[in-house]
């Protein structure tokens, strides 16, 4: 008989000068020759969501770009990468849309637009692939005046959720990483294609703008696109324990 054992997997993260633990407790269970292997979570059942992360862009589409030339595309990437993990030591299965540098359209399309058009259908393919999910799509700001800085979340009416998910990781980047960032949830339209046509709840988390020469300096660096992820690891647990 497999024996279960239970681990505390304890993530201390320093933001701003704000200590975030965050524990997440995990049952493991062990074979006969001794291989460990995760098999729930407290509170894991048949109604919890499958995660759908997504990073913005990828391939010849850069995403917007910060003064000194970085895209978008690669922070997006780094970040999905450290919450995925996070999310999958946690015990949640995810599901993302790349894990490397690269636009998802059909093999044999041709011409950028198409290609751009069938990336995206691919995209909301996988957002719709399940019928419990929760979905993330990770970008960068950009706007003219470089003063502007903080996260936004972005939403669509289209799911009843979608408002309580954005707010719970916005709340969670202004508790924990970005205590001057008063910035409101936002809802949008057709315009933000994924959120609109998504069936399940989906927001378009707007990590910094990349515009701003010094959160696009902190967006390039490793230790921040984890505590990036962390919060947006926080949001999320939240929302799943509160929905
Ligand atoms: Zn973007």
């Amino acid at each position: 008989m497999d024996k279960l054992y239970r681990k505390i997997i304890t993530g201390v993260l320093m933001c701003g000068g704000t200590l975030l633990t965050i524990i997440a407790a995990a049952h493991f269970s062990t074979s006969g020759n001794n291989e460990v292997r995760p098999v729930a979570l407290t509170g894991f059942n048949d109604s919890t969501p499958t995660i759908v992360l997504d990073a913005g862009h990828g391939g010849i589409d850069g995403g917007c770009t910060s003064a000194d030339g970085i895209p978008e595309k690669g922070i997006n990437l780094s970040i999905l990468l450290r919450l995925r993990d996070l999310l999958r030591i946690s015990g949640y299965e995810v599901v993302v849309t790349r894990d490397s540098d690269r636009s998802i359209h059909d093999d044999g399309v041709e011409g950028i637009a198409a290609q751009k058009s069938s990336d995206m259908d691919n995209r909301l393919a996988l957002f719709n692939s399940e019928q419990n999910a929760v979905c993330i799509s990770i970008h960068q700001n950009q706007f003219t005046d470089p003063i502007y800085s903080g996260a936004q979340m972005f939403y669509s009416a289209s799911n009843k959720r979608n408002e309580a998910l954005a707010q719970s990781l916005q709340s969670s980047f202004a508790e924990l990483l970005q205590p001057d960032n008063t910035r409101e949830i936002k809802q949008c339209g057709k315009e933000l294609f994924l959120c609109y046509y998504s069936e399940n709840p989906t927001v378009m988390a707007e990590c910094g703008f990349l515009s701003n020469p010094e959160e696009a300096a902190l967006l390039n660096t490793e230790e921040y696109q984890q505590k990036v992820a962390m919060v947006l690891f926080k949001g999320l647990s939240d929302f799943l324990e509160e929905s």
